[in-house]
């Protein structure tokens, strides 16, 4: 007897397709320190750039030497996020990979859930030699909990000492340990040395390095095809949540938002739901968004951009900006206690 074809659910039926940001993806990586997160994410841009210098003569989308990457560096710490500007190979339209950095080790302040509440996806990295380290645990649960896909990057495959197949099965016990579900254990998995700025979905034989890794593309690709982008409700009044704190010297206090709906835009005026419900109506009068390592002015953020925004200055994190016509405030961050379920 032939398979039925299963009827469509109700909840299928009645949705059409969201619109969906095709040119964003907003990844955490997460990795135990040491592991070569700094490493990859410096690669990546690099070849992002030299992709840009191939296929486009903007001066905006110019070679990085290692002087403006090692200048800017500076500010990466004070960005809190990096945004790669991917240029495909087939000349296809660039995509932003917005990487948020999260810690690789529990923490108490709550970080980890606002990283992650950033982002629709993550890249577990793991050193080829250590493999998984308990500290990188609370964090990959708080992701698995939260439904995202996964992919697992083992980084330093150069090393001696690697052993690659007890590593991915480390991992993969681990998945099965903190209640994956079943298209979380399915995770991809990317080889890489972060160092040499290369990357394969074949594994590495005893040194041999496999045919594909000339550069990050696979690792590229992995990411833009596991991590989903950004999808919203085109009717929706504006939503943007208030993820992240940082500080300016002449901006004073600096909010980092992902905008889930709508549009925020310099100059608009726009309602600050805060913690204890209370709303009053703002004006954005900075709005920034990450090229590369730095901020630089923008004018418009749409949904699953990730911006920031200057001139609140008593703005918290778990806030939302809202259409002032319409103000419907996003679900406050939850932060665990690590100490409880770090084992
Ligand atoms: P992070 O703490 O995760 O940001 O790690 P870093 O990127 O700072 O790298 C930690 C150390 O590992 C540094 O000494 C790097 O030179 C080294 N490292 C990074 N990537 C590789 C790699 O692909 N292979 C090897 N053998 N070492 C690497």
């Amino acid at each position: 007897k032939r398979k039925q074809t299963p009827h469509p659910t109700i909840r299928e039926k009645r949705k059409p397709p969201m619109p969906t940001r095709h040119d964003i993806r907003n990844v955490a990586i997460v990795a135990h320190v040491d592991h070569g997160k700094t490493t990859i994410v410096d690669a990546m841009l690099k070849q992002a750039g030299a992709f840009a210098a191939h296929q486009l003569d903007s001066v905006d989308d110019r070679v990085m030497d290692s002087n403006d990457l090692e200048r800017e560096k500076g500010i990466t710490i004070l960005a809190k996020n990096t945004a790669v500007k991917y240029h495909p190979k087939d000349g296809g339209a660039p995509i932003t990979i917005n990487i948020i950095d999260t810690p690789g080790h529990a923490d108490f302040g709550g970080e980890v859930e606002r990283g992650l509440s950033m982002v629709d996806g993550v890249v577990l990295l793991v050193d080829a030699s250590e493999g998984p380290l308990p500290q990188t645990r609370f964090v990959l649960r708080k992701a698995l909990q939260r439904r995202m896909p996964v992919i697992l990057c083992i980084n330093k495959t150069d090393r001696p000492d690697s052993r690659i197949d007890e590593v991915v099965n480390e991992t993969y016990d681990l998945f099965l340990d903190l209640d994956a579900d079943e298209d979380q254990i399915e995770f991809p998995i990317v080889y890489a040395c972060g160092r040499d700025g290369i990357a394969s979905l074949t594994k590495p034989e005893d040194g041999t390095v496999p045919a594909d890794s000339e550069n990050l593309e696979p690792f590229f690709s992995t990411i833009l095809e596991h991590i989903p982008a950004p999808t919203y409700d085109e009717e929706a009044p504006l939503q943007a949540h208030v993820t992240n704190l940082d500080a300016d010297n002449f901006l004073g206090r600096i909010a980092l938002l992902r905008v889930e709906q709508g549009e925020l835009r310099k100059g608009q005026t726009v309602a600050w739901i805060k913690r204890d419900g209370s709303i009053s109506n703002v004006r954005i009068s900075e709005l920034m968004m990450t090229e590369a390592l730095t901020r630089k002015p923008a004018e418009v953020a749409g949904p699953g951009d990730i911006c920031a925004v200057a001139g609140i200055p008593d703005i918290m994190i778990g806030e939302t900006l809202a259409d002032p016509e319409n103000p419907v405030a996003l679900p406050l961050i939850t932060v665990d206690e690590p100490a409880i379920s770090m084992t």
